[in-house]
């Protein structure tokens, strides 16, 4: 830390994202991205705007792609907002709507660990609300009109949902207050609360192209919301970074969009082999949670989560470990293709055999 660093960021806690290794080519099953390519019109359009337009500033209203996603979720342009990658929708959200000890703000104490840094950096208050011992999530413990609340449906890293019934007695016990439902993984098997968006003027609904649609590399994010939350999200947008999304991500985008068909067959494929995974897992004596998401969380009978952990990595197989304690023994490992789930677990018989 420089002597220049503003005091108010000296004891901030920075996000610590997942190992983006280089020393060696690993089966990447530690953060979440899809196995898949982007499909064909994805990588066309990239190709032909990094050729001819790469001089030229993007659109900063990003309105095509905001017409694209409002048709694909039966809502208006003016009802969606889009940035580079959910991070920076949810970094606006909490800078749009947070603030000190006046608009405080409630996240699960298991969960996407960015929420608290965000708390942190905008010196919000914040309250950490267990999870039940099960890593279930009661609406009821975030009720209270008091606080903003977020919430990752399906959450991580466990890999859980709530209901939409959840949701909607959530928003109706807050209706002072934002609830910010974070989809990033929704397209795996849960509900997403879009629907309620006409219903509920408090709820945003933050997705992501990094992982249902390939591209964690393009950094493309989304929220759907009531047009008086989106126009706060652009404020706060033009108020940074117009063009916050550049011109081969936005054109990225439109042609993920319309080729949805495509995406969704991977969600399903993937929904499919990590139910092959997970029983594979219960057989070799893991205990896992019921995940509807793109990742596995579990816990091994025989080893801990670290060691399994380091000795998948050593066998060039990563997946990601957590220093929480009370998720220690765990591991959250990414549903990749049958192929890679297959050397998983050879690498994991391996390593249970040799404690033996
Ligand atoms: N929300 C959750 C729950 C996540 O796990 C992630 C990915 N780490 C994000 C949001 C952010 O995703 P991105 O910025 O790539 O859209």
């Amino acid at each position: 830390m420089s002597r220049f660093l503003s005091s108010k960021y000296g004891r901030l806690e920075a996000y610590t994202p997942g190992e983006q290794p280089t020393d060696m080519k690993y089966v990447k099953l530690n953060t979440n991205e899809s196995p898949y390519p982007p499909s064909e019109k994805v990588l066309k359009a990239v190709n032909e705007a990094a050729v001819s337009m790469l001089n030229l500033y993007p659109d900063p209203t990003c309105r095509t792609l905001k017409r694209k996603l409002g048709a694909l979720y039966g809502k208006n342009e003016e009802n969606v907002f889009v940035s580079n990658g959910s991070d920076d929708i949810l970094n606006f959200s909490f800078m749009a709507f947070c603030e000190g000890k006046i608009r405080k703000v409630k996240f699960p104490s298991i969960s996407y660990g960015f929420y608290q840094v965000y708390a942190e950096l905008y010196g919000v208050d914040y309250k950490k609300i267990p999870l039940n011992n099960d890593f279930s999530i009661s609406v009821e413990d975030y009720f209270g009109n008091n606080a903003n609340v977020v919430i990752a449906n399906p959450n991580a890293p466990t890999g859980l949902t709530i209901s939409l019934e959840d949701i909607e007695r959530l928003l109706c016990e807050t209706p002072d207050y934002v609830v910010i439902i974070d989809e990033a993984y929704v397209d795996f098997g849960a509900e997403s609360a879009v629907g309620l968006i006409d219903k509920y003027p408090n709820l945003l609904v933050v997705g992501t192209f990094s992982k249902s649609r390939s591209m964690a590399g393009a950094r493309l994010g989304f929220a759907l919301g009531n047009k008086e939350l989106i126009a706060d999200l652009e404020k706060i947008k033009y108020s940074t970074n117009p063009y916050s999304i550049n011109r081969l991500t936005l054109l990225a985008g439109e042609a993920a969009v319309d080729d949805n068909d495509y995406y969704m067959d991977n969600c399903k494929i993937i929904a499919d082999t990590r139910e092959y995974t997970k029983s594979a897992l219960i057989k070799l004596g893991f205990e896992v949670t019921d995940s509807k998401a793109n990742f596995i969380f579990a816990k091994s009978n025989a080893v801990s989560g670290k060691e399994l952990y380091e000795g998948l990595k050593a066998a060039g197989v990563l997946v990601r470990h957590f220093d929480n304690p009370q998720i220690t023994d765990y591991n959250r490992i990414t549903v990749g293709t049958k192929e890679q789930m297959d050397i998983l677990l050879s690498e994991i018989a391996k390593i249970l055999k040799e404690k033996n």
